[in-house]
């Protein structure tokens, strides 16, 4: 180990700020987050670093630097662009016993600064010895996206019960266990999510209770994108990787399921066109049960859960059971397959509206309000709209939309195979019966099709 790490309390502490730069203003920018009262020494000083200064009644002195500056300082930070001068301050300061950075010269630094993660109160420090700082950066770049911004309430929550649980459970095995579930299951979420209310309802229960069959589980209904797995959001990401069991269907795709916990009960529940898996209502009563007996379920589904999804259906029987629960939103299928298939959804030229319409048959027929659907200035897009594409295309037609209206149908979009099929109301149903077409596919109807040809970017493996 080169470099031993610390967390310096710097509050109310005086430092030393040699520079008044760019480069300067950076570093008195977190030197004043840990609440640094700063004494900076330039001939030249920012307005930002003025303003830092004037924030914690620190000193401002614009003229060049001298060697007593150093003196009353806890920390001294070198960010001048002459060298010369770097390293009288690094000596200076040495002399002292005073640690001393200057800025990218290791070799003149006592101390050297991390890259940060800041969930304050957790922190993250992340450094390469000075060796590699782009790669700290980079590393730091990849935590940051699987460090949630939420983990700072959660920090808040566990240090507002530190003490009543300490006091509760003096065995120091069992306080961890304690923490474990606390800090994996509702309260945590509730905390994460700003409700600090009900987070301390559940922790003042479960410190009441003795009874190890009360933990409660709870679901999280989640959108897992419409393929693409890098298209999921933090949330989601974080949620996958603390289930227990996962129920998806087929719409999920595969590098979506790769993102789940590992060890984590897989339950499929089907749902492919007219051959489900799972009838609807058995798939909400086992989210129930699973619930019940302490689980954290996940309830992964393509797209958006609200869009199409039933989710609203799912949740109703836990809001009924009381059951916790928290809703995810994906990126629905239209919005991920437009953007993937170059297809603006609006466009001041030529749709001033979008509507999402579903194609799918009840009782052998598409039943939407046509007249509704023939404004040319609105695209359409159909879910679920490949089997009635024929009806569609017709009734739309029939309802005044241009034969000649363009339209895009988008096979596995967002995928490696995505494929996207153009044509216009009158050819498209032949142009599809003429292929070989995997489902799920989306439908889009309008002139914002015409982009496609000029916008389109993403080439999957095909
Ligand atoms: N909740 C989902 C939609 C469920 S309905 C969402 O918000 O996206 C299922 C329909 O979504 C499919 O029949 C298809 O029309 C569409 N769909 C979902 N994923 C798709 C994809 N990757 N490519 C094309 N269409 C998709």
């Amino acid at each position: 180990m080169d470099y031993f790490p610390v967390f310096l309390d710097l509050k109310n502490k005086r430092c030393l700020l040699v520079g008044g730069g760019d480069v300067a203003t950076r570093k008195g920018r977190m030197l004043s987050k840990a609440g640094a009262v700063l004494r900076v020494v330039a001939p030249e000083i920012s307005s930002e670093l003025r303003e830092l200064v004037a924030k914690h009644n620190g000193e401002l002195h614009e003229r060049e630097y001298h060697s007593n500056d150093v003196t009353d300082c806890v920390l001294a930070v070198a960010a001048t662009d002459i060298e010369s001068l770097n390293k009288k301050i690094s000596d200076d300061a040495k002399q002292k016993n005073i640690p001393v950075n200057v800025v990218d010269t290791p070799e003149l630094c006592t101390y050297i600064t991390p890259a940060v993660i800041d969930r304050s109160p957790l922190m993250i420090a992340i450094s390469s010895g000075g060796e590699a700082p782009v790669l700290a950066r980079l590393v730091r770049a990849k935590l940051e996206t699987l460090i949630p911004m939420s983990y700072g309430k959660l920090a808040h929550l566990a240090s507002r019960w530190r003490e009543r649980v300490k006091a509760r459970f003096d065995n120091g095995d069992s306080r961890r266990k304690f923490w474990e579930k606390i800090l994996q299951g509702p309260a945590a979420e509730l905390a994460m999510n700003g409700q600090d209310e009900q987070a301390d309802k559940i922790l003042s229960d479960e410190i009441a209770t003795e009874d190890e069959s009360l933990i409660q589980g709870e679901v999280y209904l989640v959108g897992g994108g419409p393929g693409d797995p890098e298209l999921l959001t933090l949330k989601a990401l974080r949620l996958m990787q603390q289930a227990d069991v996962v129920l998806y269907d087929r719409l999920v795709s595969d590098g979506v399921m790769d993102l789940v916990r590992r060890d984590a009960e897989r339950i499929y529940v089907g749902k492919r066109r007219s051959e489900h898996a799972m009838q609807q209502e058995n798939i909400n009563q086992l989210l129930v049960d699973l619930a019940k007996q302490g689980t954290r379920v996940l309830r992964l589904k393509g797209g958006d859960p609200f869009i199409f999804g039933r989710g609203g259906e799912e949740i109703e029987l836990l809001a009924q059971n009381h059951i916790p629960f928290q809703v995810v939103p994906g990126i629905t299928a239209a919005s991920g397959c437009a953007a993937y298939a170059g297809i603006p959804l609006t466009h001041r030229d030529y749709a001033q509206s979008v509507r999402f319409v579903t194609g799918h048959l009840k009782d052998d027929s598409i039943n939407v309000q046509w007249p509704e659907l023939a404004n040319p200035t609105q695209t359409i897009v159909f879910y679920m709209g490949l089997v009635g594409l024929r009806e569609i295309c017709e009734s739309l037609v029939a309802h005044g939309r241009a034969a000649t209206t363009p339209v895009a149908l988008i096979e596995r979009g967002t995928t490696q195979q995505q494929r996207v099929l153009i044509a216009d109301l009158a050819t498209i149903a032949d142009v599809v019966e003429s292929q070989e077409v995997h489902a799920p596919t989306l439908f889009v109807v309008g002139d914002v099709v015409r982009l496609h040809e000029n916008l389109s970017w993403f080439k999957g493996g095909l």
